[in-house]
């Protein structure tokens, strides 16, 4: 079950420090309960005076010692030697059964890693955060979780006055790409070991480090071939939900393969393949394009970490990082052939429909979601033109009609659809209906955010549940209200999101 509590690896890898509380009392915006569950805490303690207090960083969590951890990384593109939890604090590990978790309170004063930044987090940044991982997770996408968000009325200081809010997130571990950099590049590679050995055996109890030289190598190369393949499909997965992340520094790229560190993310709504989320990414580093290259990218930069501690591994290494290409590929059009309801997911005549899909769409800017949705209206085995009127029959017709070359586009994208379909023998309800499972009816969009952080920011609070409600079944369009999976208004466009947060 648990190899050793993580705490107890202690220096050089992790700070005591206590949460600073609030001026003003906090309060509870949203518990988890069912997270809360699933971890194995008890709700109604958690809802309580003293598990709001343990939430908001009032009191320490029985028993249990906060901390800090240290760790770097490259942010757009620039190696930046000492960064760490400048605002976040491990508070408690917790199991249940053979499940094992950590919790970080995000936001609750600052640590030895805050470089003259408050520790803070506004309640803006925190609703987007705890709304969005748990988005994540119901579309199936990895990520770290969120378990209840708290605020007060304390001040914190951004381009204006905000007030504070504290997430606290819940992960099997917050190990980030910079941990594994921070320990080589500051030449502890006996204390890179020692971490990496604790983390390989406590999240894969799969690979053998044997006890000889050549053992731990091999093993090494195992691991990293690991972070390889479900960072690709991680991004896959991105990708298939028109998510960027928005700032993929490697201090916030997971070794799990999880989503994490939620910033200026956003959920495309017209679709632009460069689409860029971040206000701050003037180049479009991190552009929707980007986001595999990217990613690619960062491993790169950890494998050249730990290649300290494998030595002639040079071809070795090379060879394991050129596999992301081939395990993104892969996963990437098998999501996108499910969500175009093929019967194939691999294949030439697959990869080019996917490419003449995604090319229609941002020609017109075709709202993502609502497109892909759209396609359960389709039949098959319907002509081009039969298809072209049922669509528009549906609640999520993409199109605008008044637009000529918009329509014959999509009437020459409907006929190279059916031709990659070729249907034979279809339960036309069951594909139906398994498109609807693939294909969200509801994405968190930025305009949906953004009305939900205006009313909390006047003490209303209750859009913030509505929208976890909806987030947490994507899938039903019945129980979803008309204004989150409609198209989304003009004014949507306009938002700019920063990293201020
Ligand atoms: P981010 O760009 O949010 O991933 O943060 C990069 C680094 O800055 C991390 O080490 C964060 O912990 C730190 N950081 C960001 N905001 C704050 C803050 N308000 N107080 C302290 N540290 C922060
Ligand atoms: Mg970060
Ligand atoms: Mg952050």
């Amino acid at each position: 079950i648990l190899v050793q509590e993580y705490a107890s690896l202690g220096t050089p890898y992790l700070a005591e420090v206590p949460a600073t509380p609030l001026r003003t009392e906090a309060g509870l915006v949203h518990l988890n309960t069912a997270l809360a569950t699933e971890v194995g805490l008890n709700t109604e303690e958690l809802g309580s005076t003293q598990g709001i207090d343990v939430l908001s960083g009032n009191t320490p969590f029985p028993g249990y010692q906060s901390r800090a951890s240290v760790y770097c990384g490259h942010q757009f593109g620039q190696f930046v030697p000492q960064l760490g939890d400048g605002r976040a604090l491990l508070i408690a590990e917790v199991r249940k059964g053979k499940q094992y978790r950590q919790m970080q309170l995000k936001g609750a004063g600052p640590t030895p890693y805050s470089r003259h930044a408050d520790g803070r987090a506004v309640l803006r940044s925190s609703i987007r955060e705890y709304l969005a991982s748990e988005a994540m997770h119901a579309l199936g996408i990895p990520t770290t979780r969120a378990l209840s968000l708290t605020a007060s009325a304390d001040p914190v200081f951004r381009e204006t006055t905000e007030t504070a809010a504290i997430v606290c997130r819940v992960s099997e571990s917050f190990l980030r790409f910079g941990h594994v950099e921070f320990f080589c590049y500051t030449n502890q590679l006996q204390a890179l070991r020692n971490l990496l050995t604790w983390h390989i055996e406590q999240h894969h109890p799969e690979i053998d480090l044997g006890d000889t030289e050549a053992s731990f190598h091999a093993g090494l190369l195992q691991w990293l071939s690991i972070v390889v393949a479900r960072t690709a499909r991680m991004v896959a997965q991105w990708q298939a939900v028109g998510f960027c992340h928005g700032v993929m520094n490697t201090d916030n790229m997971s070794l799990l393969g999880l989503t994490i560190d939620y910033g200026p993310y956003g959920f495309i709504d017209g679709f632009d393949i460069d689409h860029i989320c971040n206000h701050s990414d003037h180049q479009g580093r991190y552009s929707y394009r980007n986001q595999p290259r990217i990613a690619h990218w960062n491993l790169y930069a950890l494998a050249q970490a730990l290649s300290p501690l494998i030595p002639d591994s040079k071809e070795t290494l090379q060879n394991l990082l050129d596999s992301f290409a081939d395990v993104f590929h892969a996963e990437h059009s098998a999501l996108f052939a499910r969500k175009l309801g093929l019967p194939n997911e691999q294949g030439d005549a697959v990869d080019s429909l996917i490419e003449n899909t995604l090319k229609f769409m941002h020609e017109h800017s075709l709202d993502f979601t609502r497109f892909f949705r759209s396609i359960s209206a389709l039949n098959p085995s319907a002509t081009h033109e039969e298809n072209f009127a049922s669509w528009q029959q549906s609640a999520f017709f993409p199109l605008a009609l008044g637009d000529e070359a918009q329509v014959n586009n999509a009437k020459l994208w409907l006929k190279q659809w059916r031709e990659a379909l070729n249907p034979q023998n279809l339960d036309i309800l069951a594909w139906q209906k398994k498109l609807d499972q693939t294909n969200p009816a509801f994405v968190l969009r930025n305009h949906l955010l953004q009305n939900a952080i205006e009313l909390a920011q006047r003490g209303e609070f209750a859009e913030v549940n509505r929208l976890f409600t909806a987030l947490s079944d994507p899938y039903n369009a019945a129980q979803l209200p008309n204004e989150y999976t409609a198209q989304p208004p003009d004014w949507a466009k306009s938002l700019v999101l920063s990293c201020s947060s």
